[in-house]
């Protein structure tokens, strides 16, 4: 099912983002991590594209055909463009096609500094979408910076971008990972005021520890609010009180958000299970609760 038909119909939806292992030799370990994963019925698991070229993305594909089929899960599968060729491109679509995925992410990915371009290849995420709508069915996503990509001159130069990838032909959204949820709501306001209107998903990773966040933080620029830095602070020597706090940190901003009337909850899991698990039960009812109602408001 194309995941932006389930935004329509089954309102907030709650999904988990899992990367591939490194070797290929790790698949069965992950294969028992998504079958954790999946007893918390996500509406759909994505699955990222390593940078490190085909070997990787053909690891990520292997994965999302592996939740579509034995699981019974929709996957999201992620593609970077940088680096590919157009014709290499065009071969990889045609086996995600193949594999019988519906949905993708569509990426440029990080640039390497040694990184060679080939000629024909696409500079942004844009380009791509506007690629894979003009010769594809895929229901499209693409990322999101609630708070500025790192390259972006200013947030509002961002969200003009972003116009153009949603233009191009992107279905819904996912954001980057944030802990300040004023941030999301004032990128949410000013997206829905130049006409952003596809669904955003808001990307939640809960802090397990302070080295994973000033790695983390360095990577996408997210901002720590004051809290979140006490919380930090306070609990960086204590690991198990600081696992626990960050489980409920998460736990605030998924329930904050869901009252808030947000699309959906997409949860950086770390193929981690009982992380997936401690947030699952912190956020209780709230998240059955706000998908029923909006169920009956669609049937009424
Ligand atoms: P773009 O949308 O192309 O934007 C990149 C920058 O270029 C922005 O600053 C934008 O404002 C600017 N820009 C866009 N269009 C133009 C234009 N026409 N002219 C000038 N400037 C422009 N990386 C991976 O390698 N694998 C993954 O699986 C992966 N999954 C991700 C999932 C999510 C939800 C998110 C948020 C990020 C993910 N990333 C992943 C990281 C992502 O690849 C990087 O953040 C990358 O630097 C930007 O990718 P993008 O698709 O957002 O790029």
């Amino acid at each position: 099912m194309k995941i932006k038909d389930k935004y329509e119909k089954e309102g907030p939806l709650y999904s988990f983002e899992v990367f591939p292992p490194k070797r290929e030799g790790d698949l069965g370990n992950m294969v028992a991590t998504l079958h954790e994963l999946a007893q918390w019925h996500p509406d759909y698991m994505s699955v990222t594209y390593g940078a490190a070229g085909a070997a990787r993305g053909m690891l990520t594909l292997k994965l999302a055909e592996y939740i579509r089929k034995e699981l019974d899960i929709e996957p999201l599968m992620h593609l970077t463009c940088v680096g590919y060729s157009q014709a290499e491109l065009a071969e990889i679509l045609a086996r995600i096609e193949a594999a019988g995925i519906e949905n993708t992410l569509l990426l440029r990915g990080d640039r390497r500094e040694d990184g060679e371009m080939p000629a024909d290849g696409f500079r942004y995420a844009n380009e791509l979408v506007a690629y894979v709508r003009s010769k594809h069915a895929f229901c499209i996503g693409a990322a999101t910076y609630p708070e500025g990509h790192t390259e972006a001159r200013s947030l509002t130069a961002d969200l003009i971008r972003l116009r153009d990838k949603v233009n191009a032909g992107a279905d819904f959204l996912v954001t980057q990972l944030f802990f300040d949820n004023d941030a999301f709501f004032r990128f949410l306001e000013t997206a829905r005021s130049i006409d952003i209107n596809v669904p955003i998903s808001a990307g939640i990773m809960p802090c397990l520890n302070k080295a994973q966040i000033v790695r983390m933080t360095a990577l996408s620029g997210a901002s720590l609010p004051p809290k979140f830095r006490r919380m930090l602070d306070r609990y960086e020597h204590a690991p198990e009180a600081m696992y626990d706090a960050g489980i409920a940190y998460a736990c605030e901003q998924i329930i904050d958000l869901l009252s808030s009337g947000v699309d959906g909850i997409h949860l950086y899991v770390m193929n981690r299970p009982e992380v997936v698990q401690a947030v699952t039960r912190g956020i209780g009812r709230t998240l059955q609760t706000v998908k029923e109602e909006h169920r009956g408001t669609n049937a009424g």
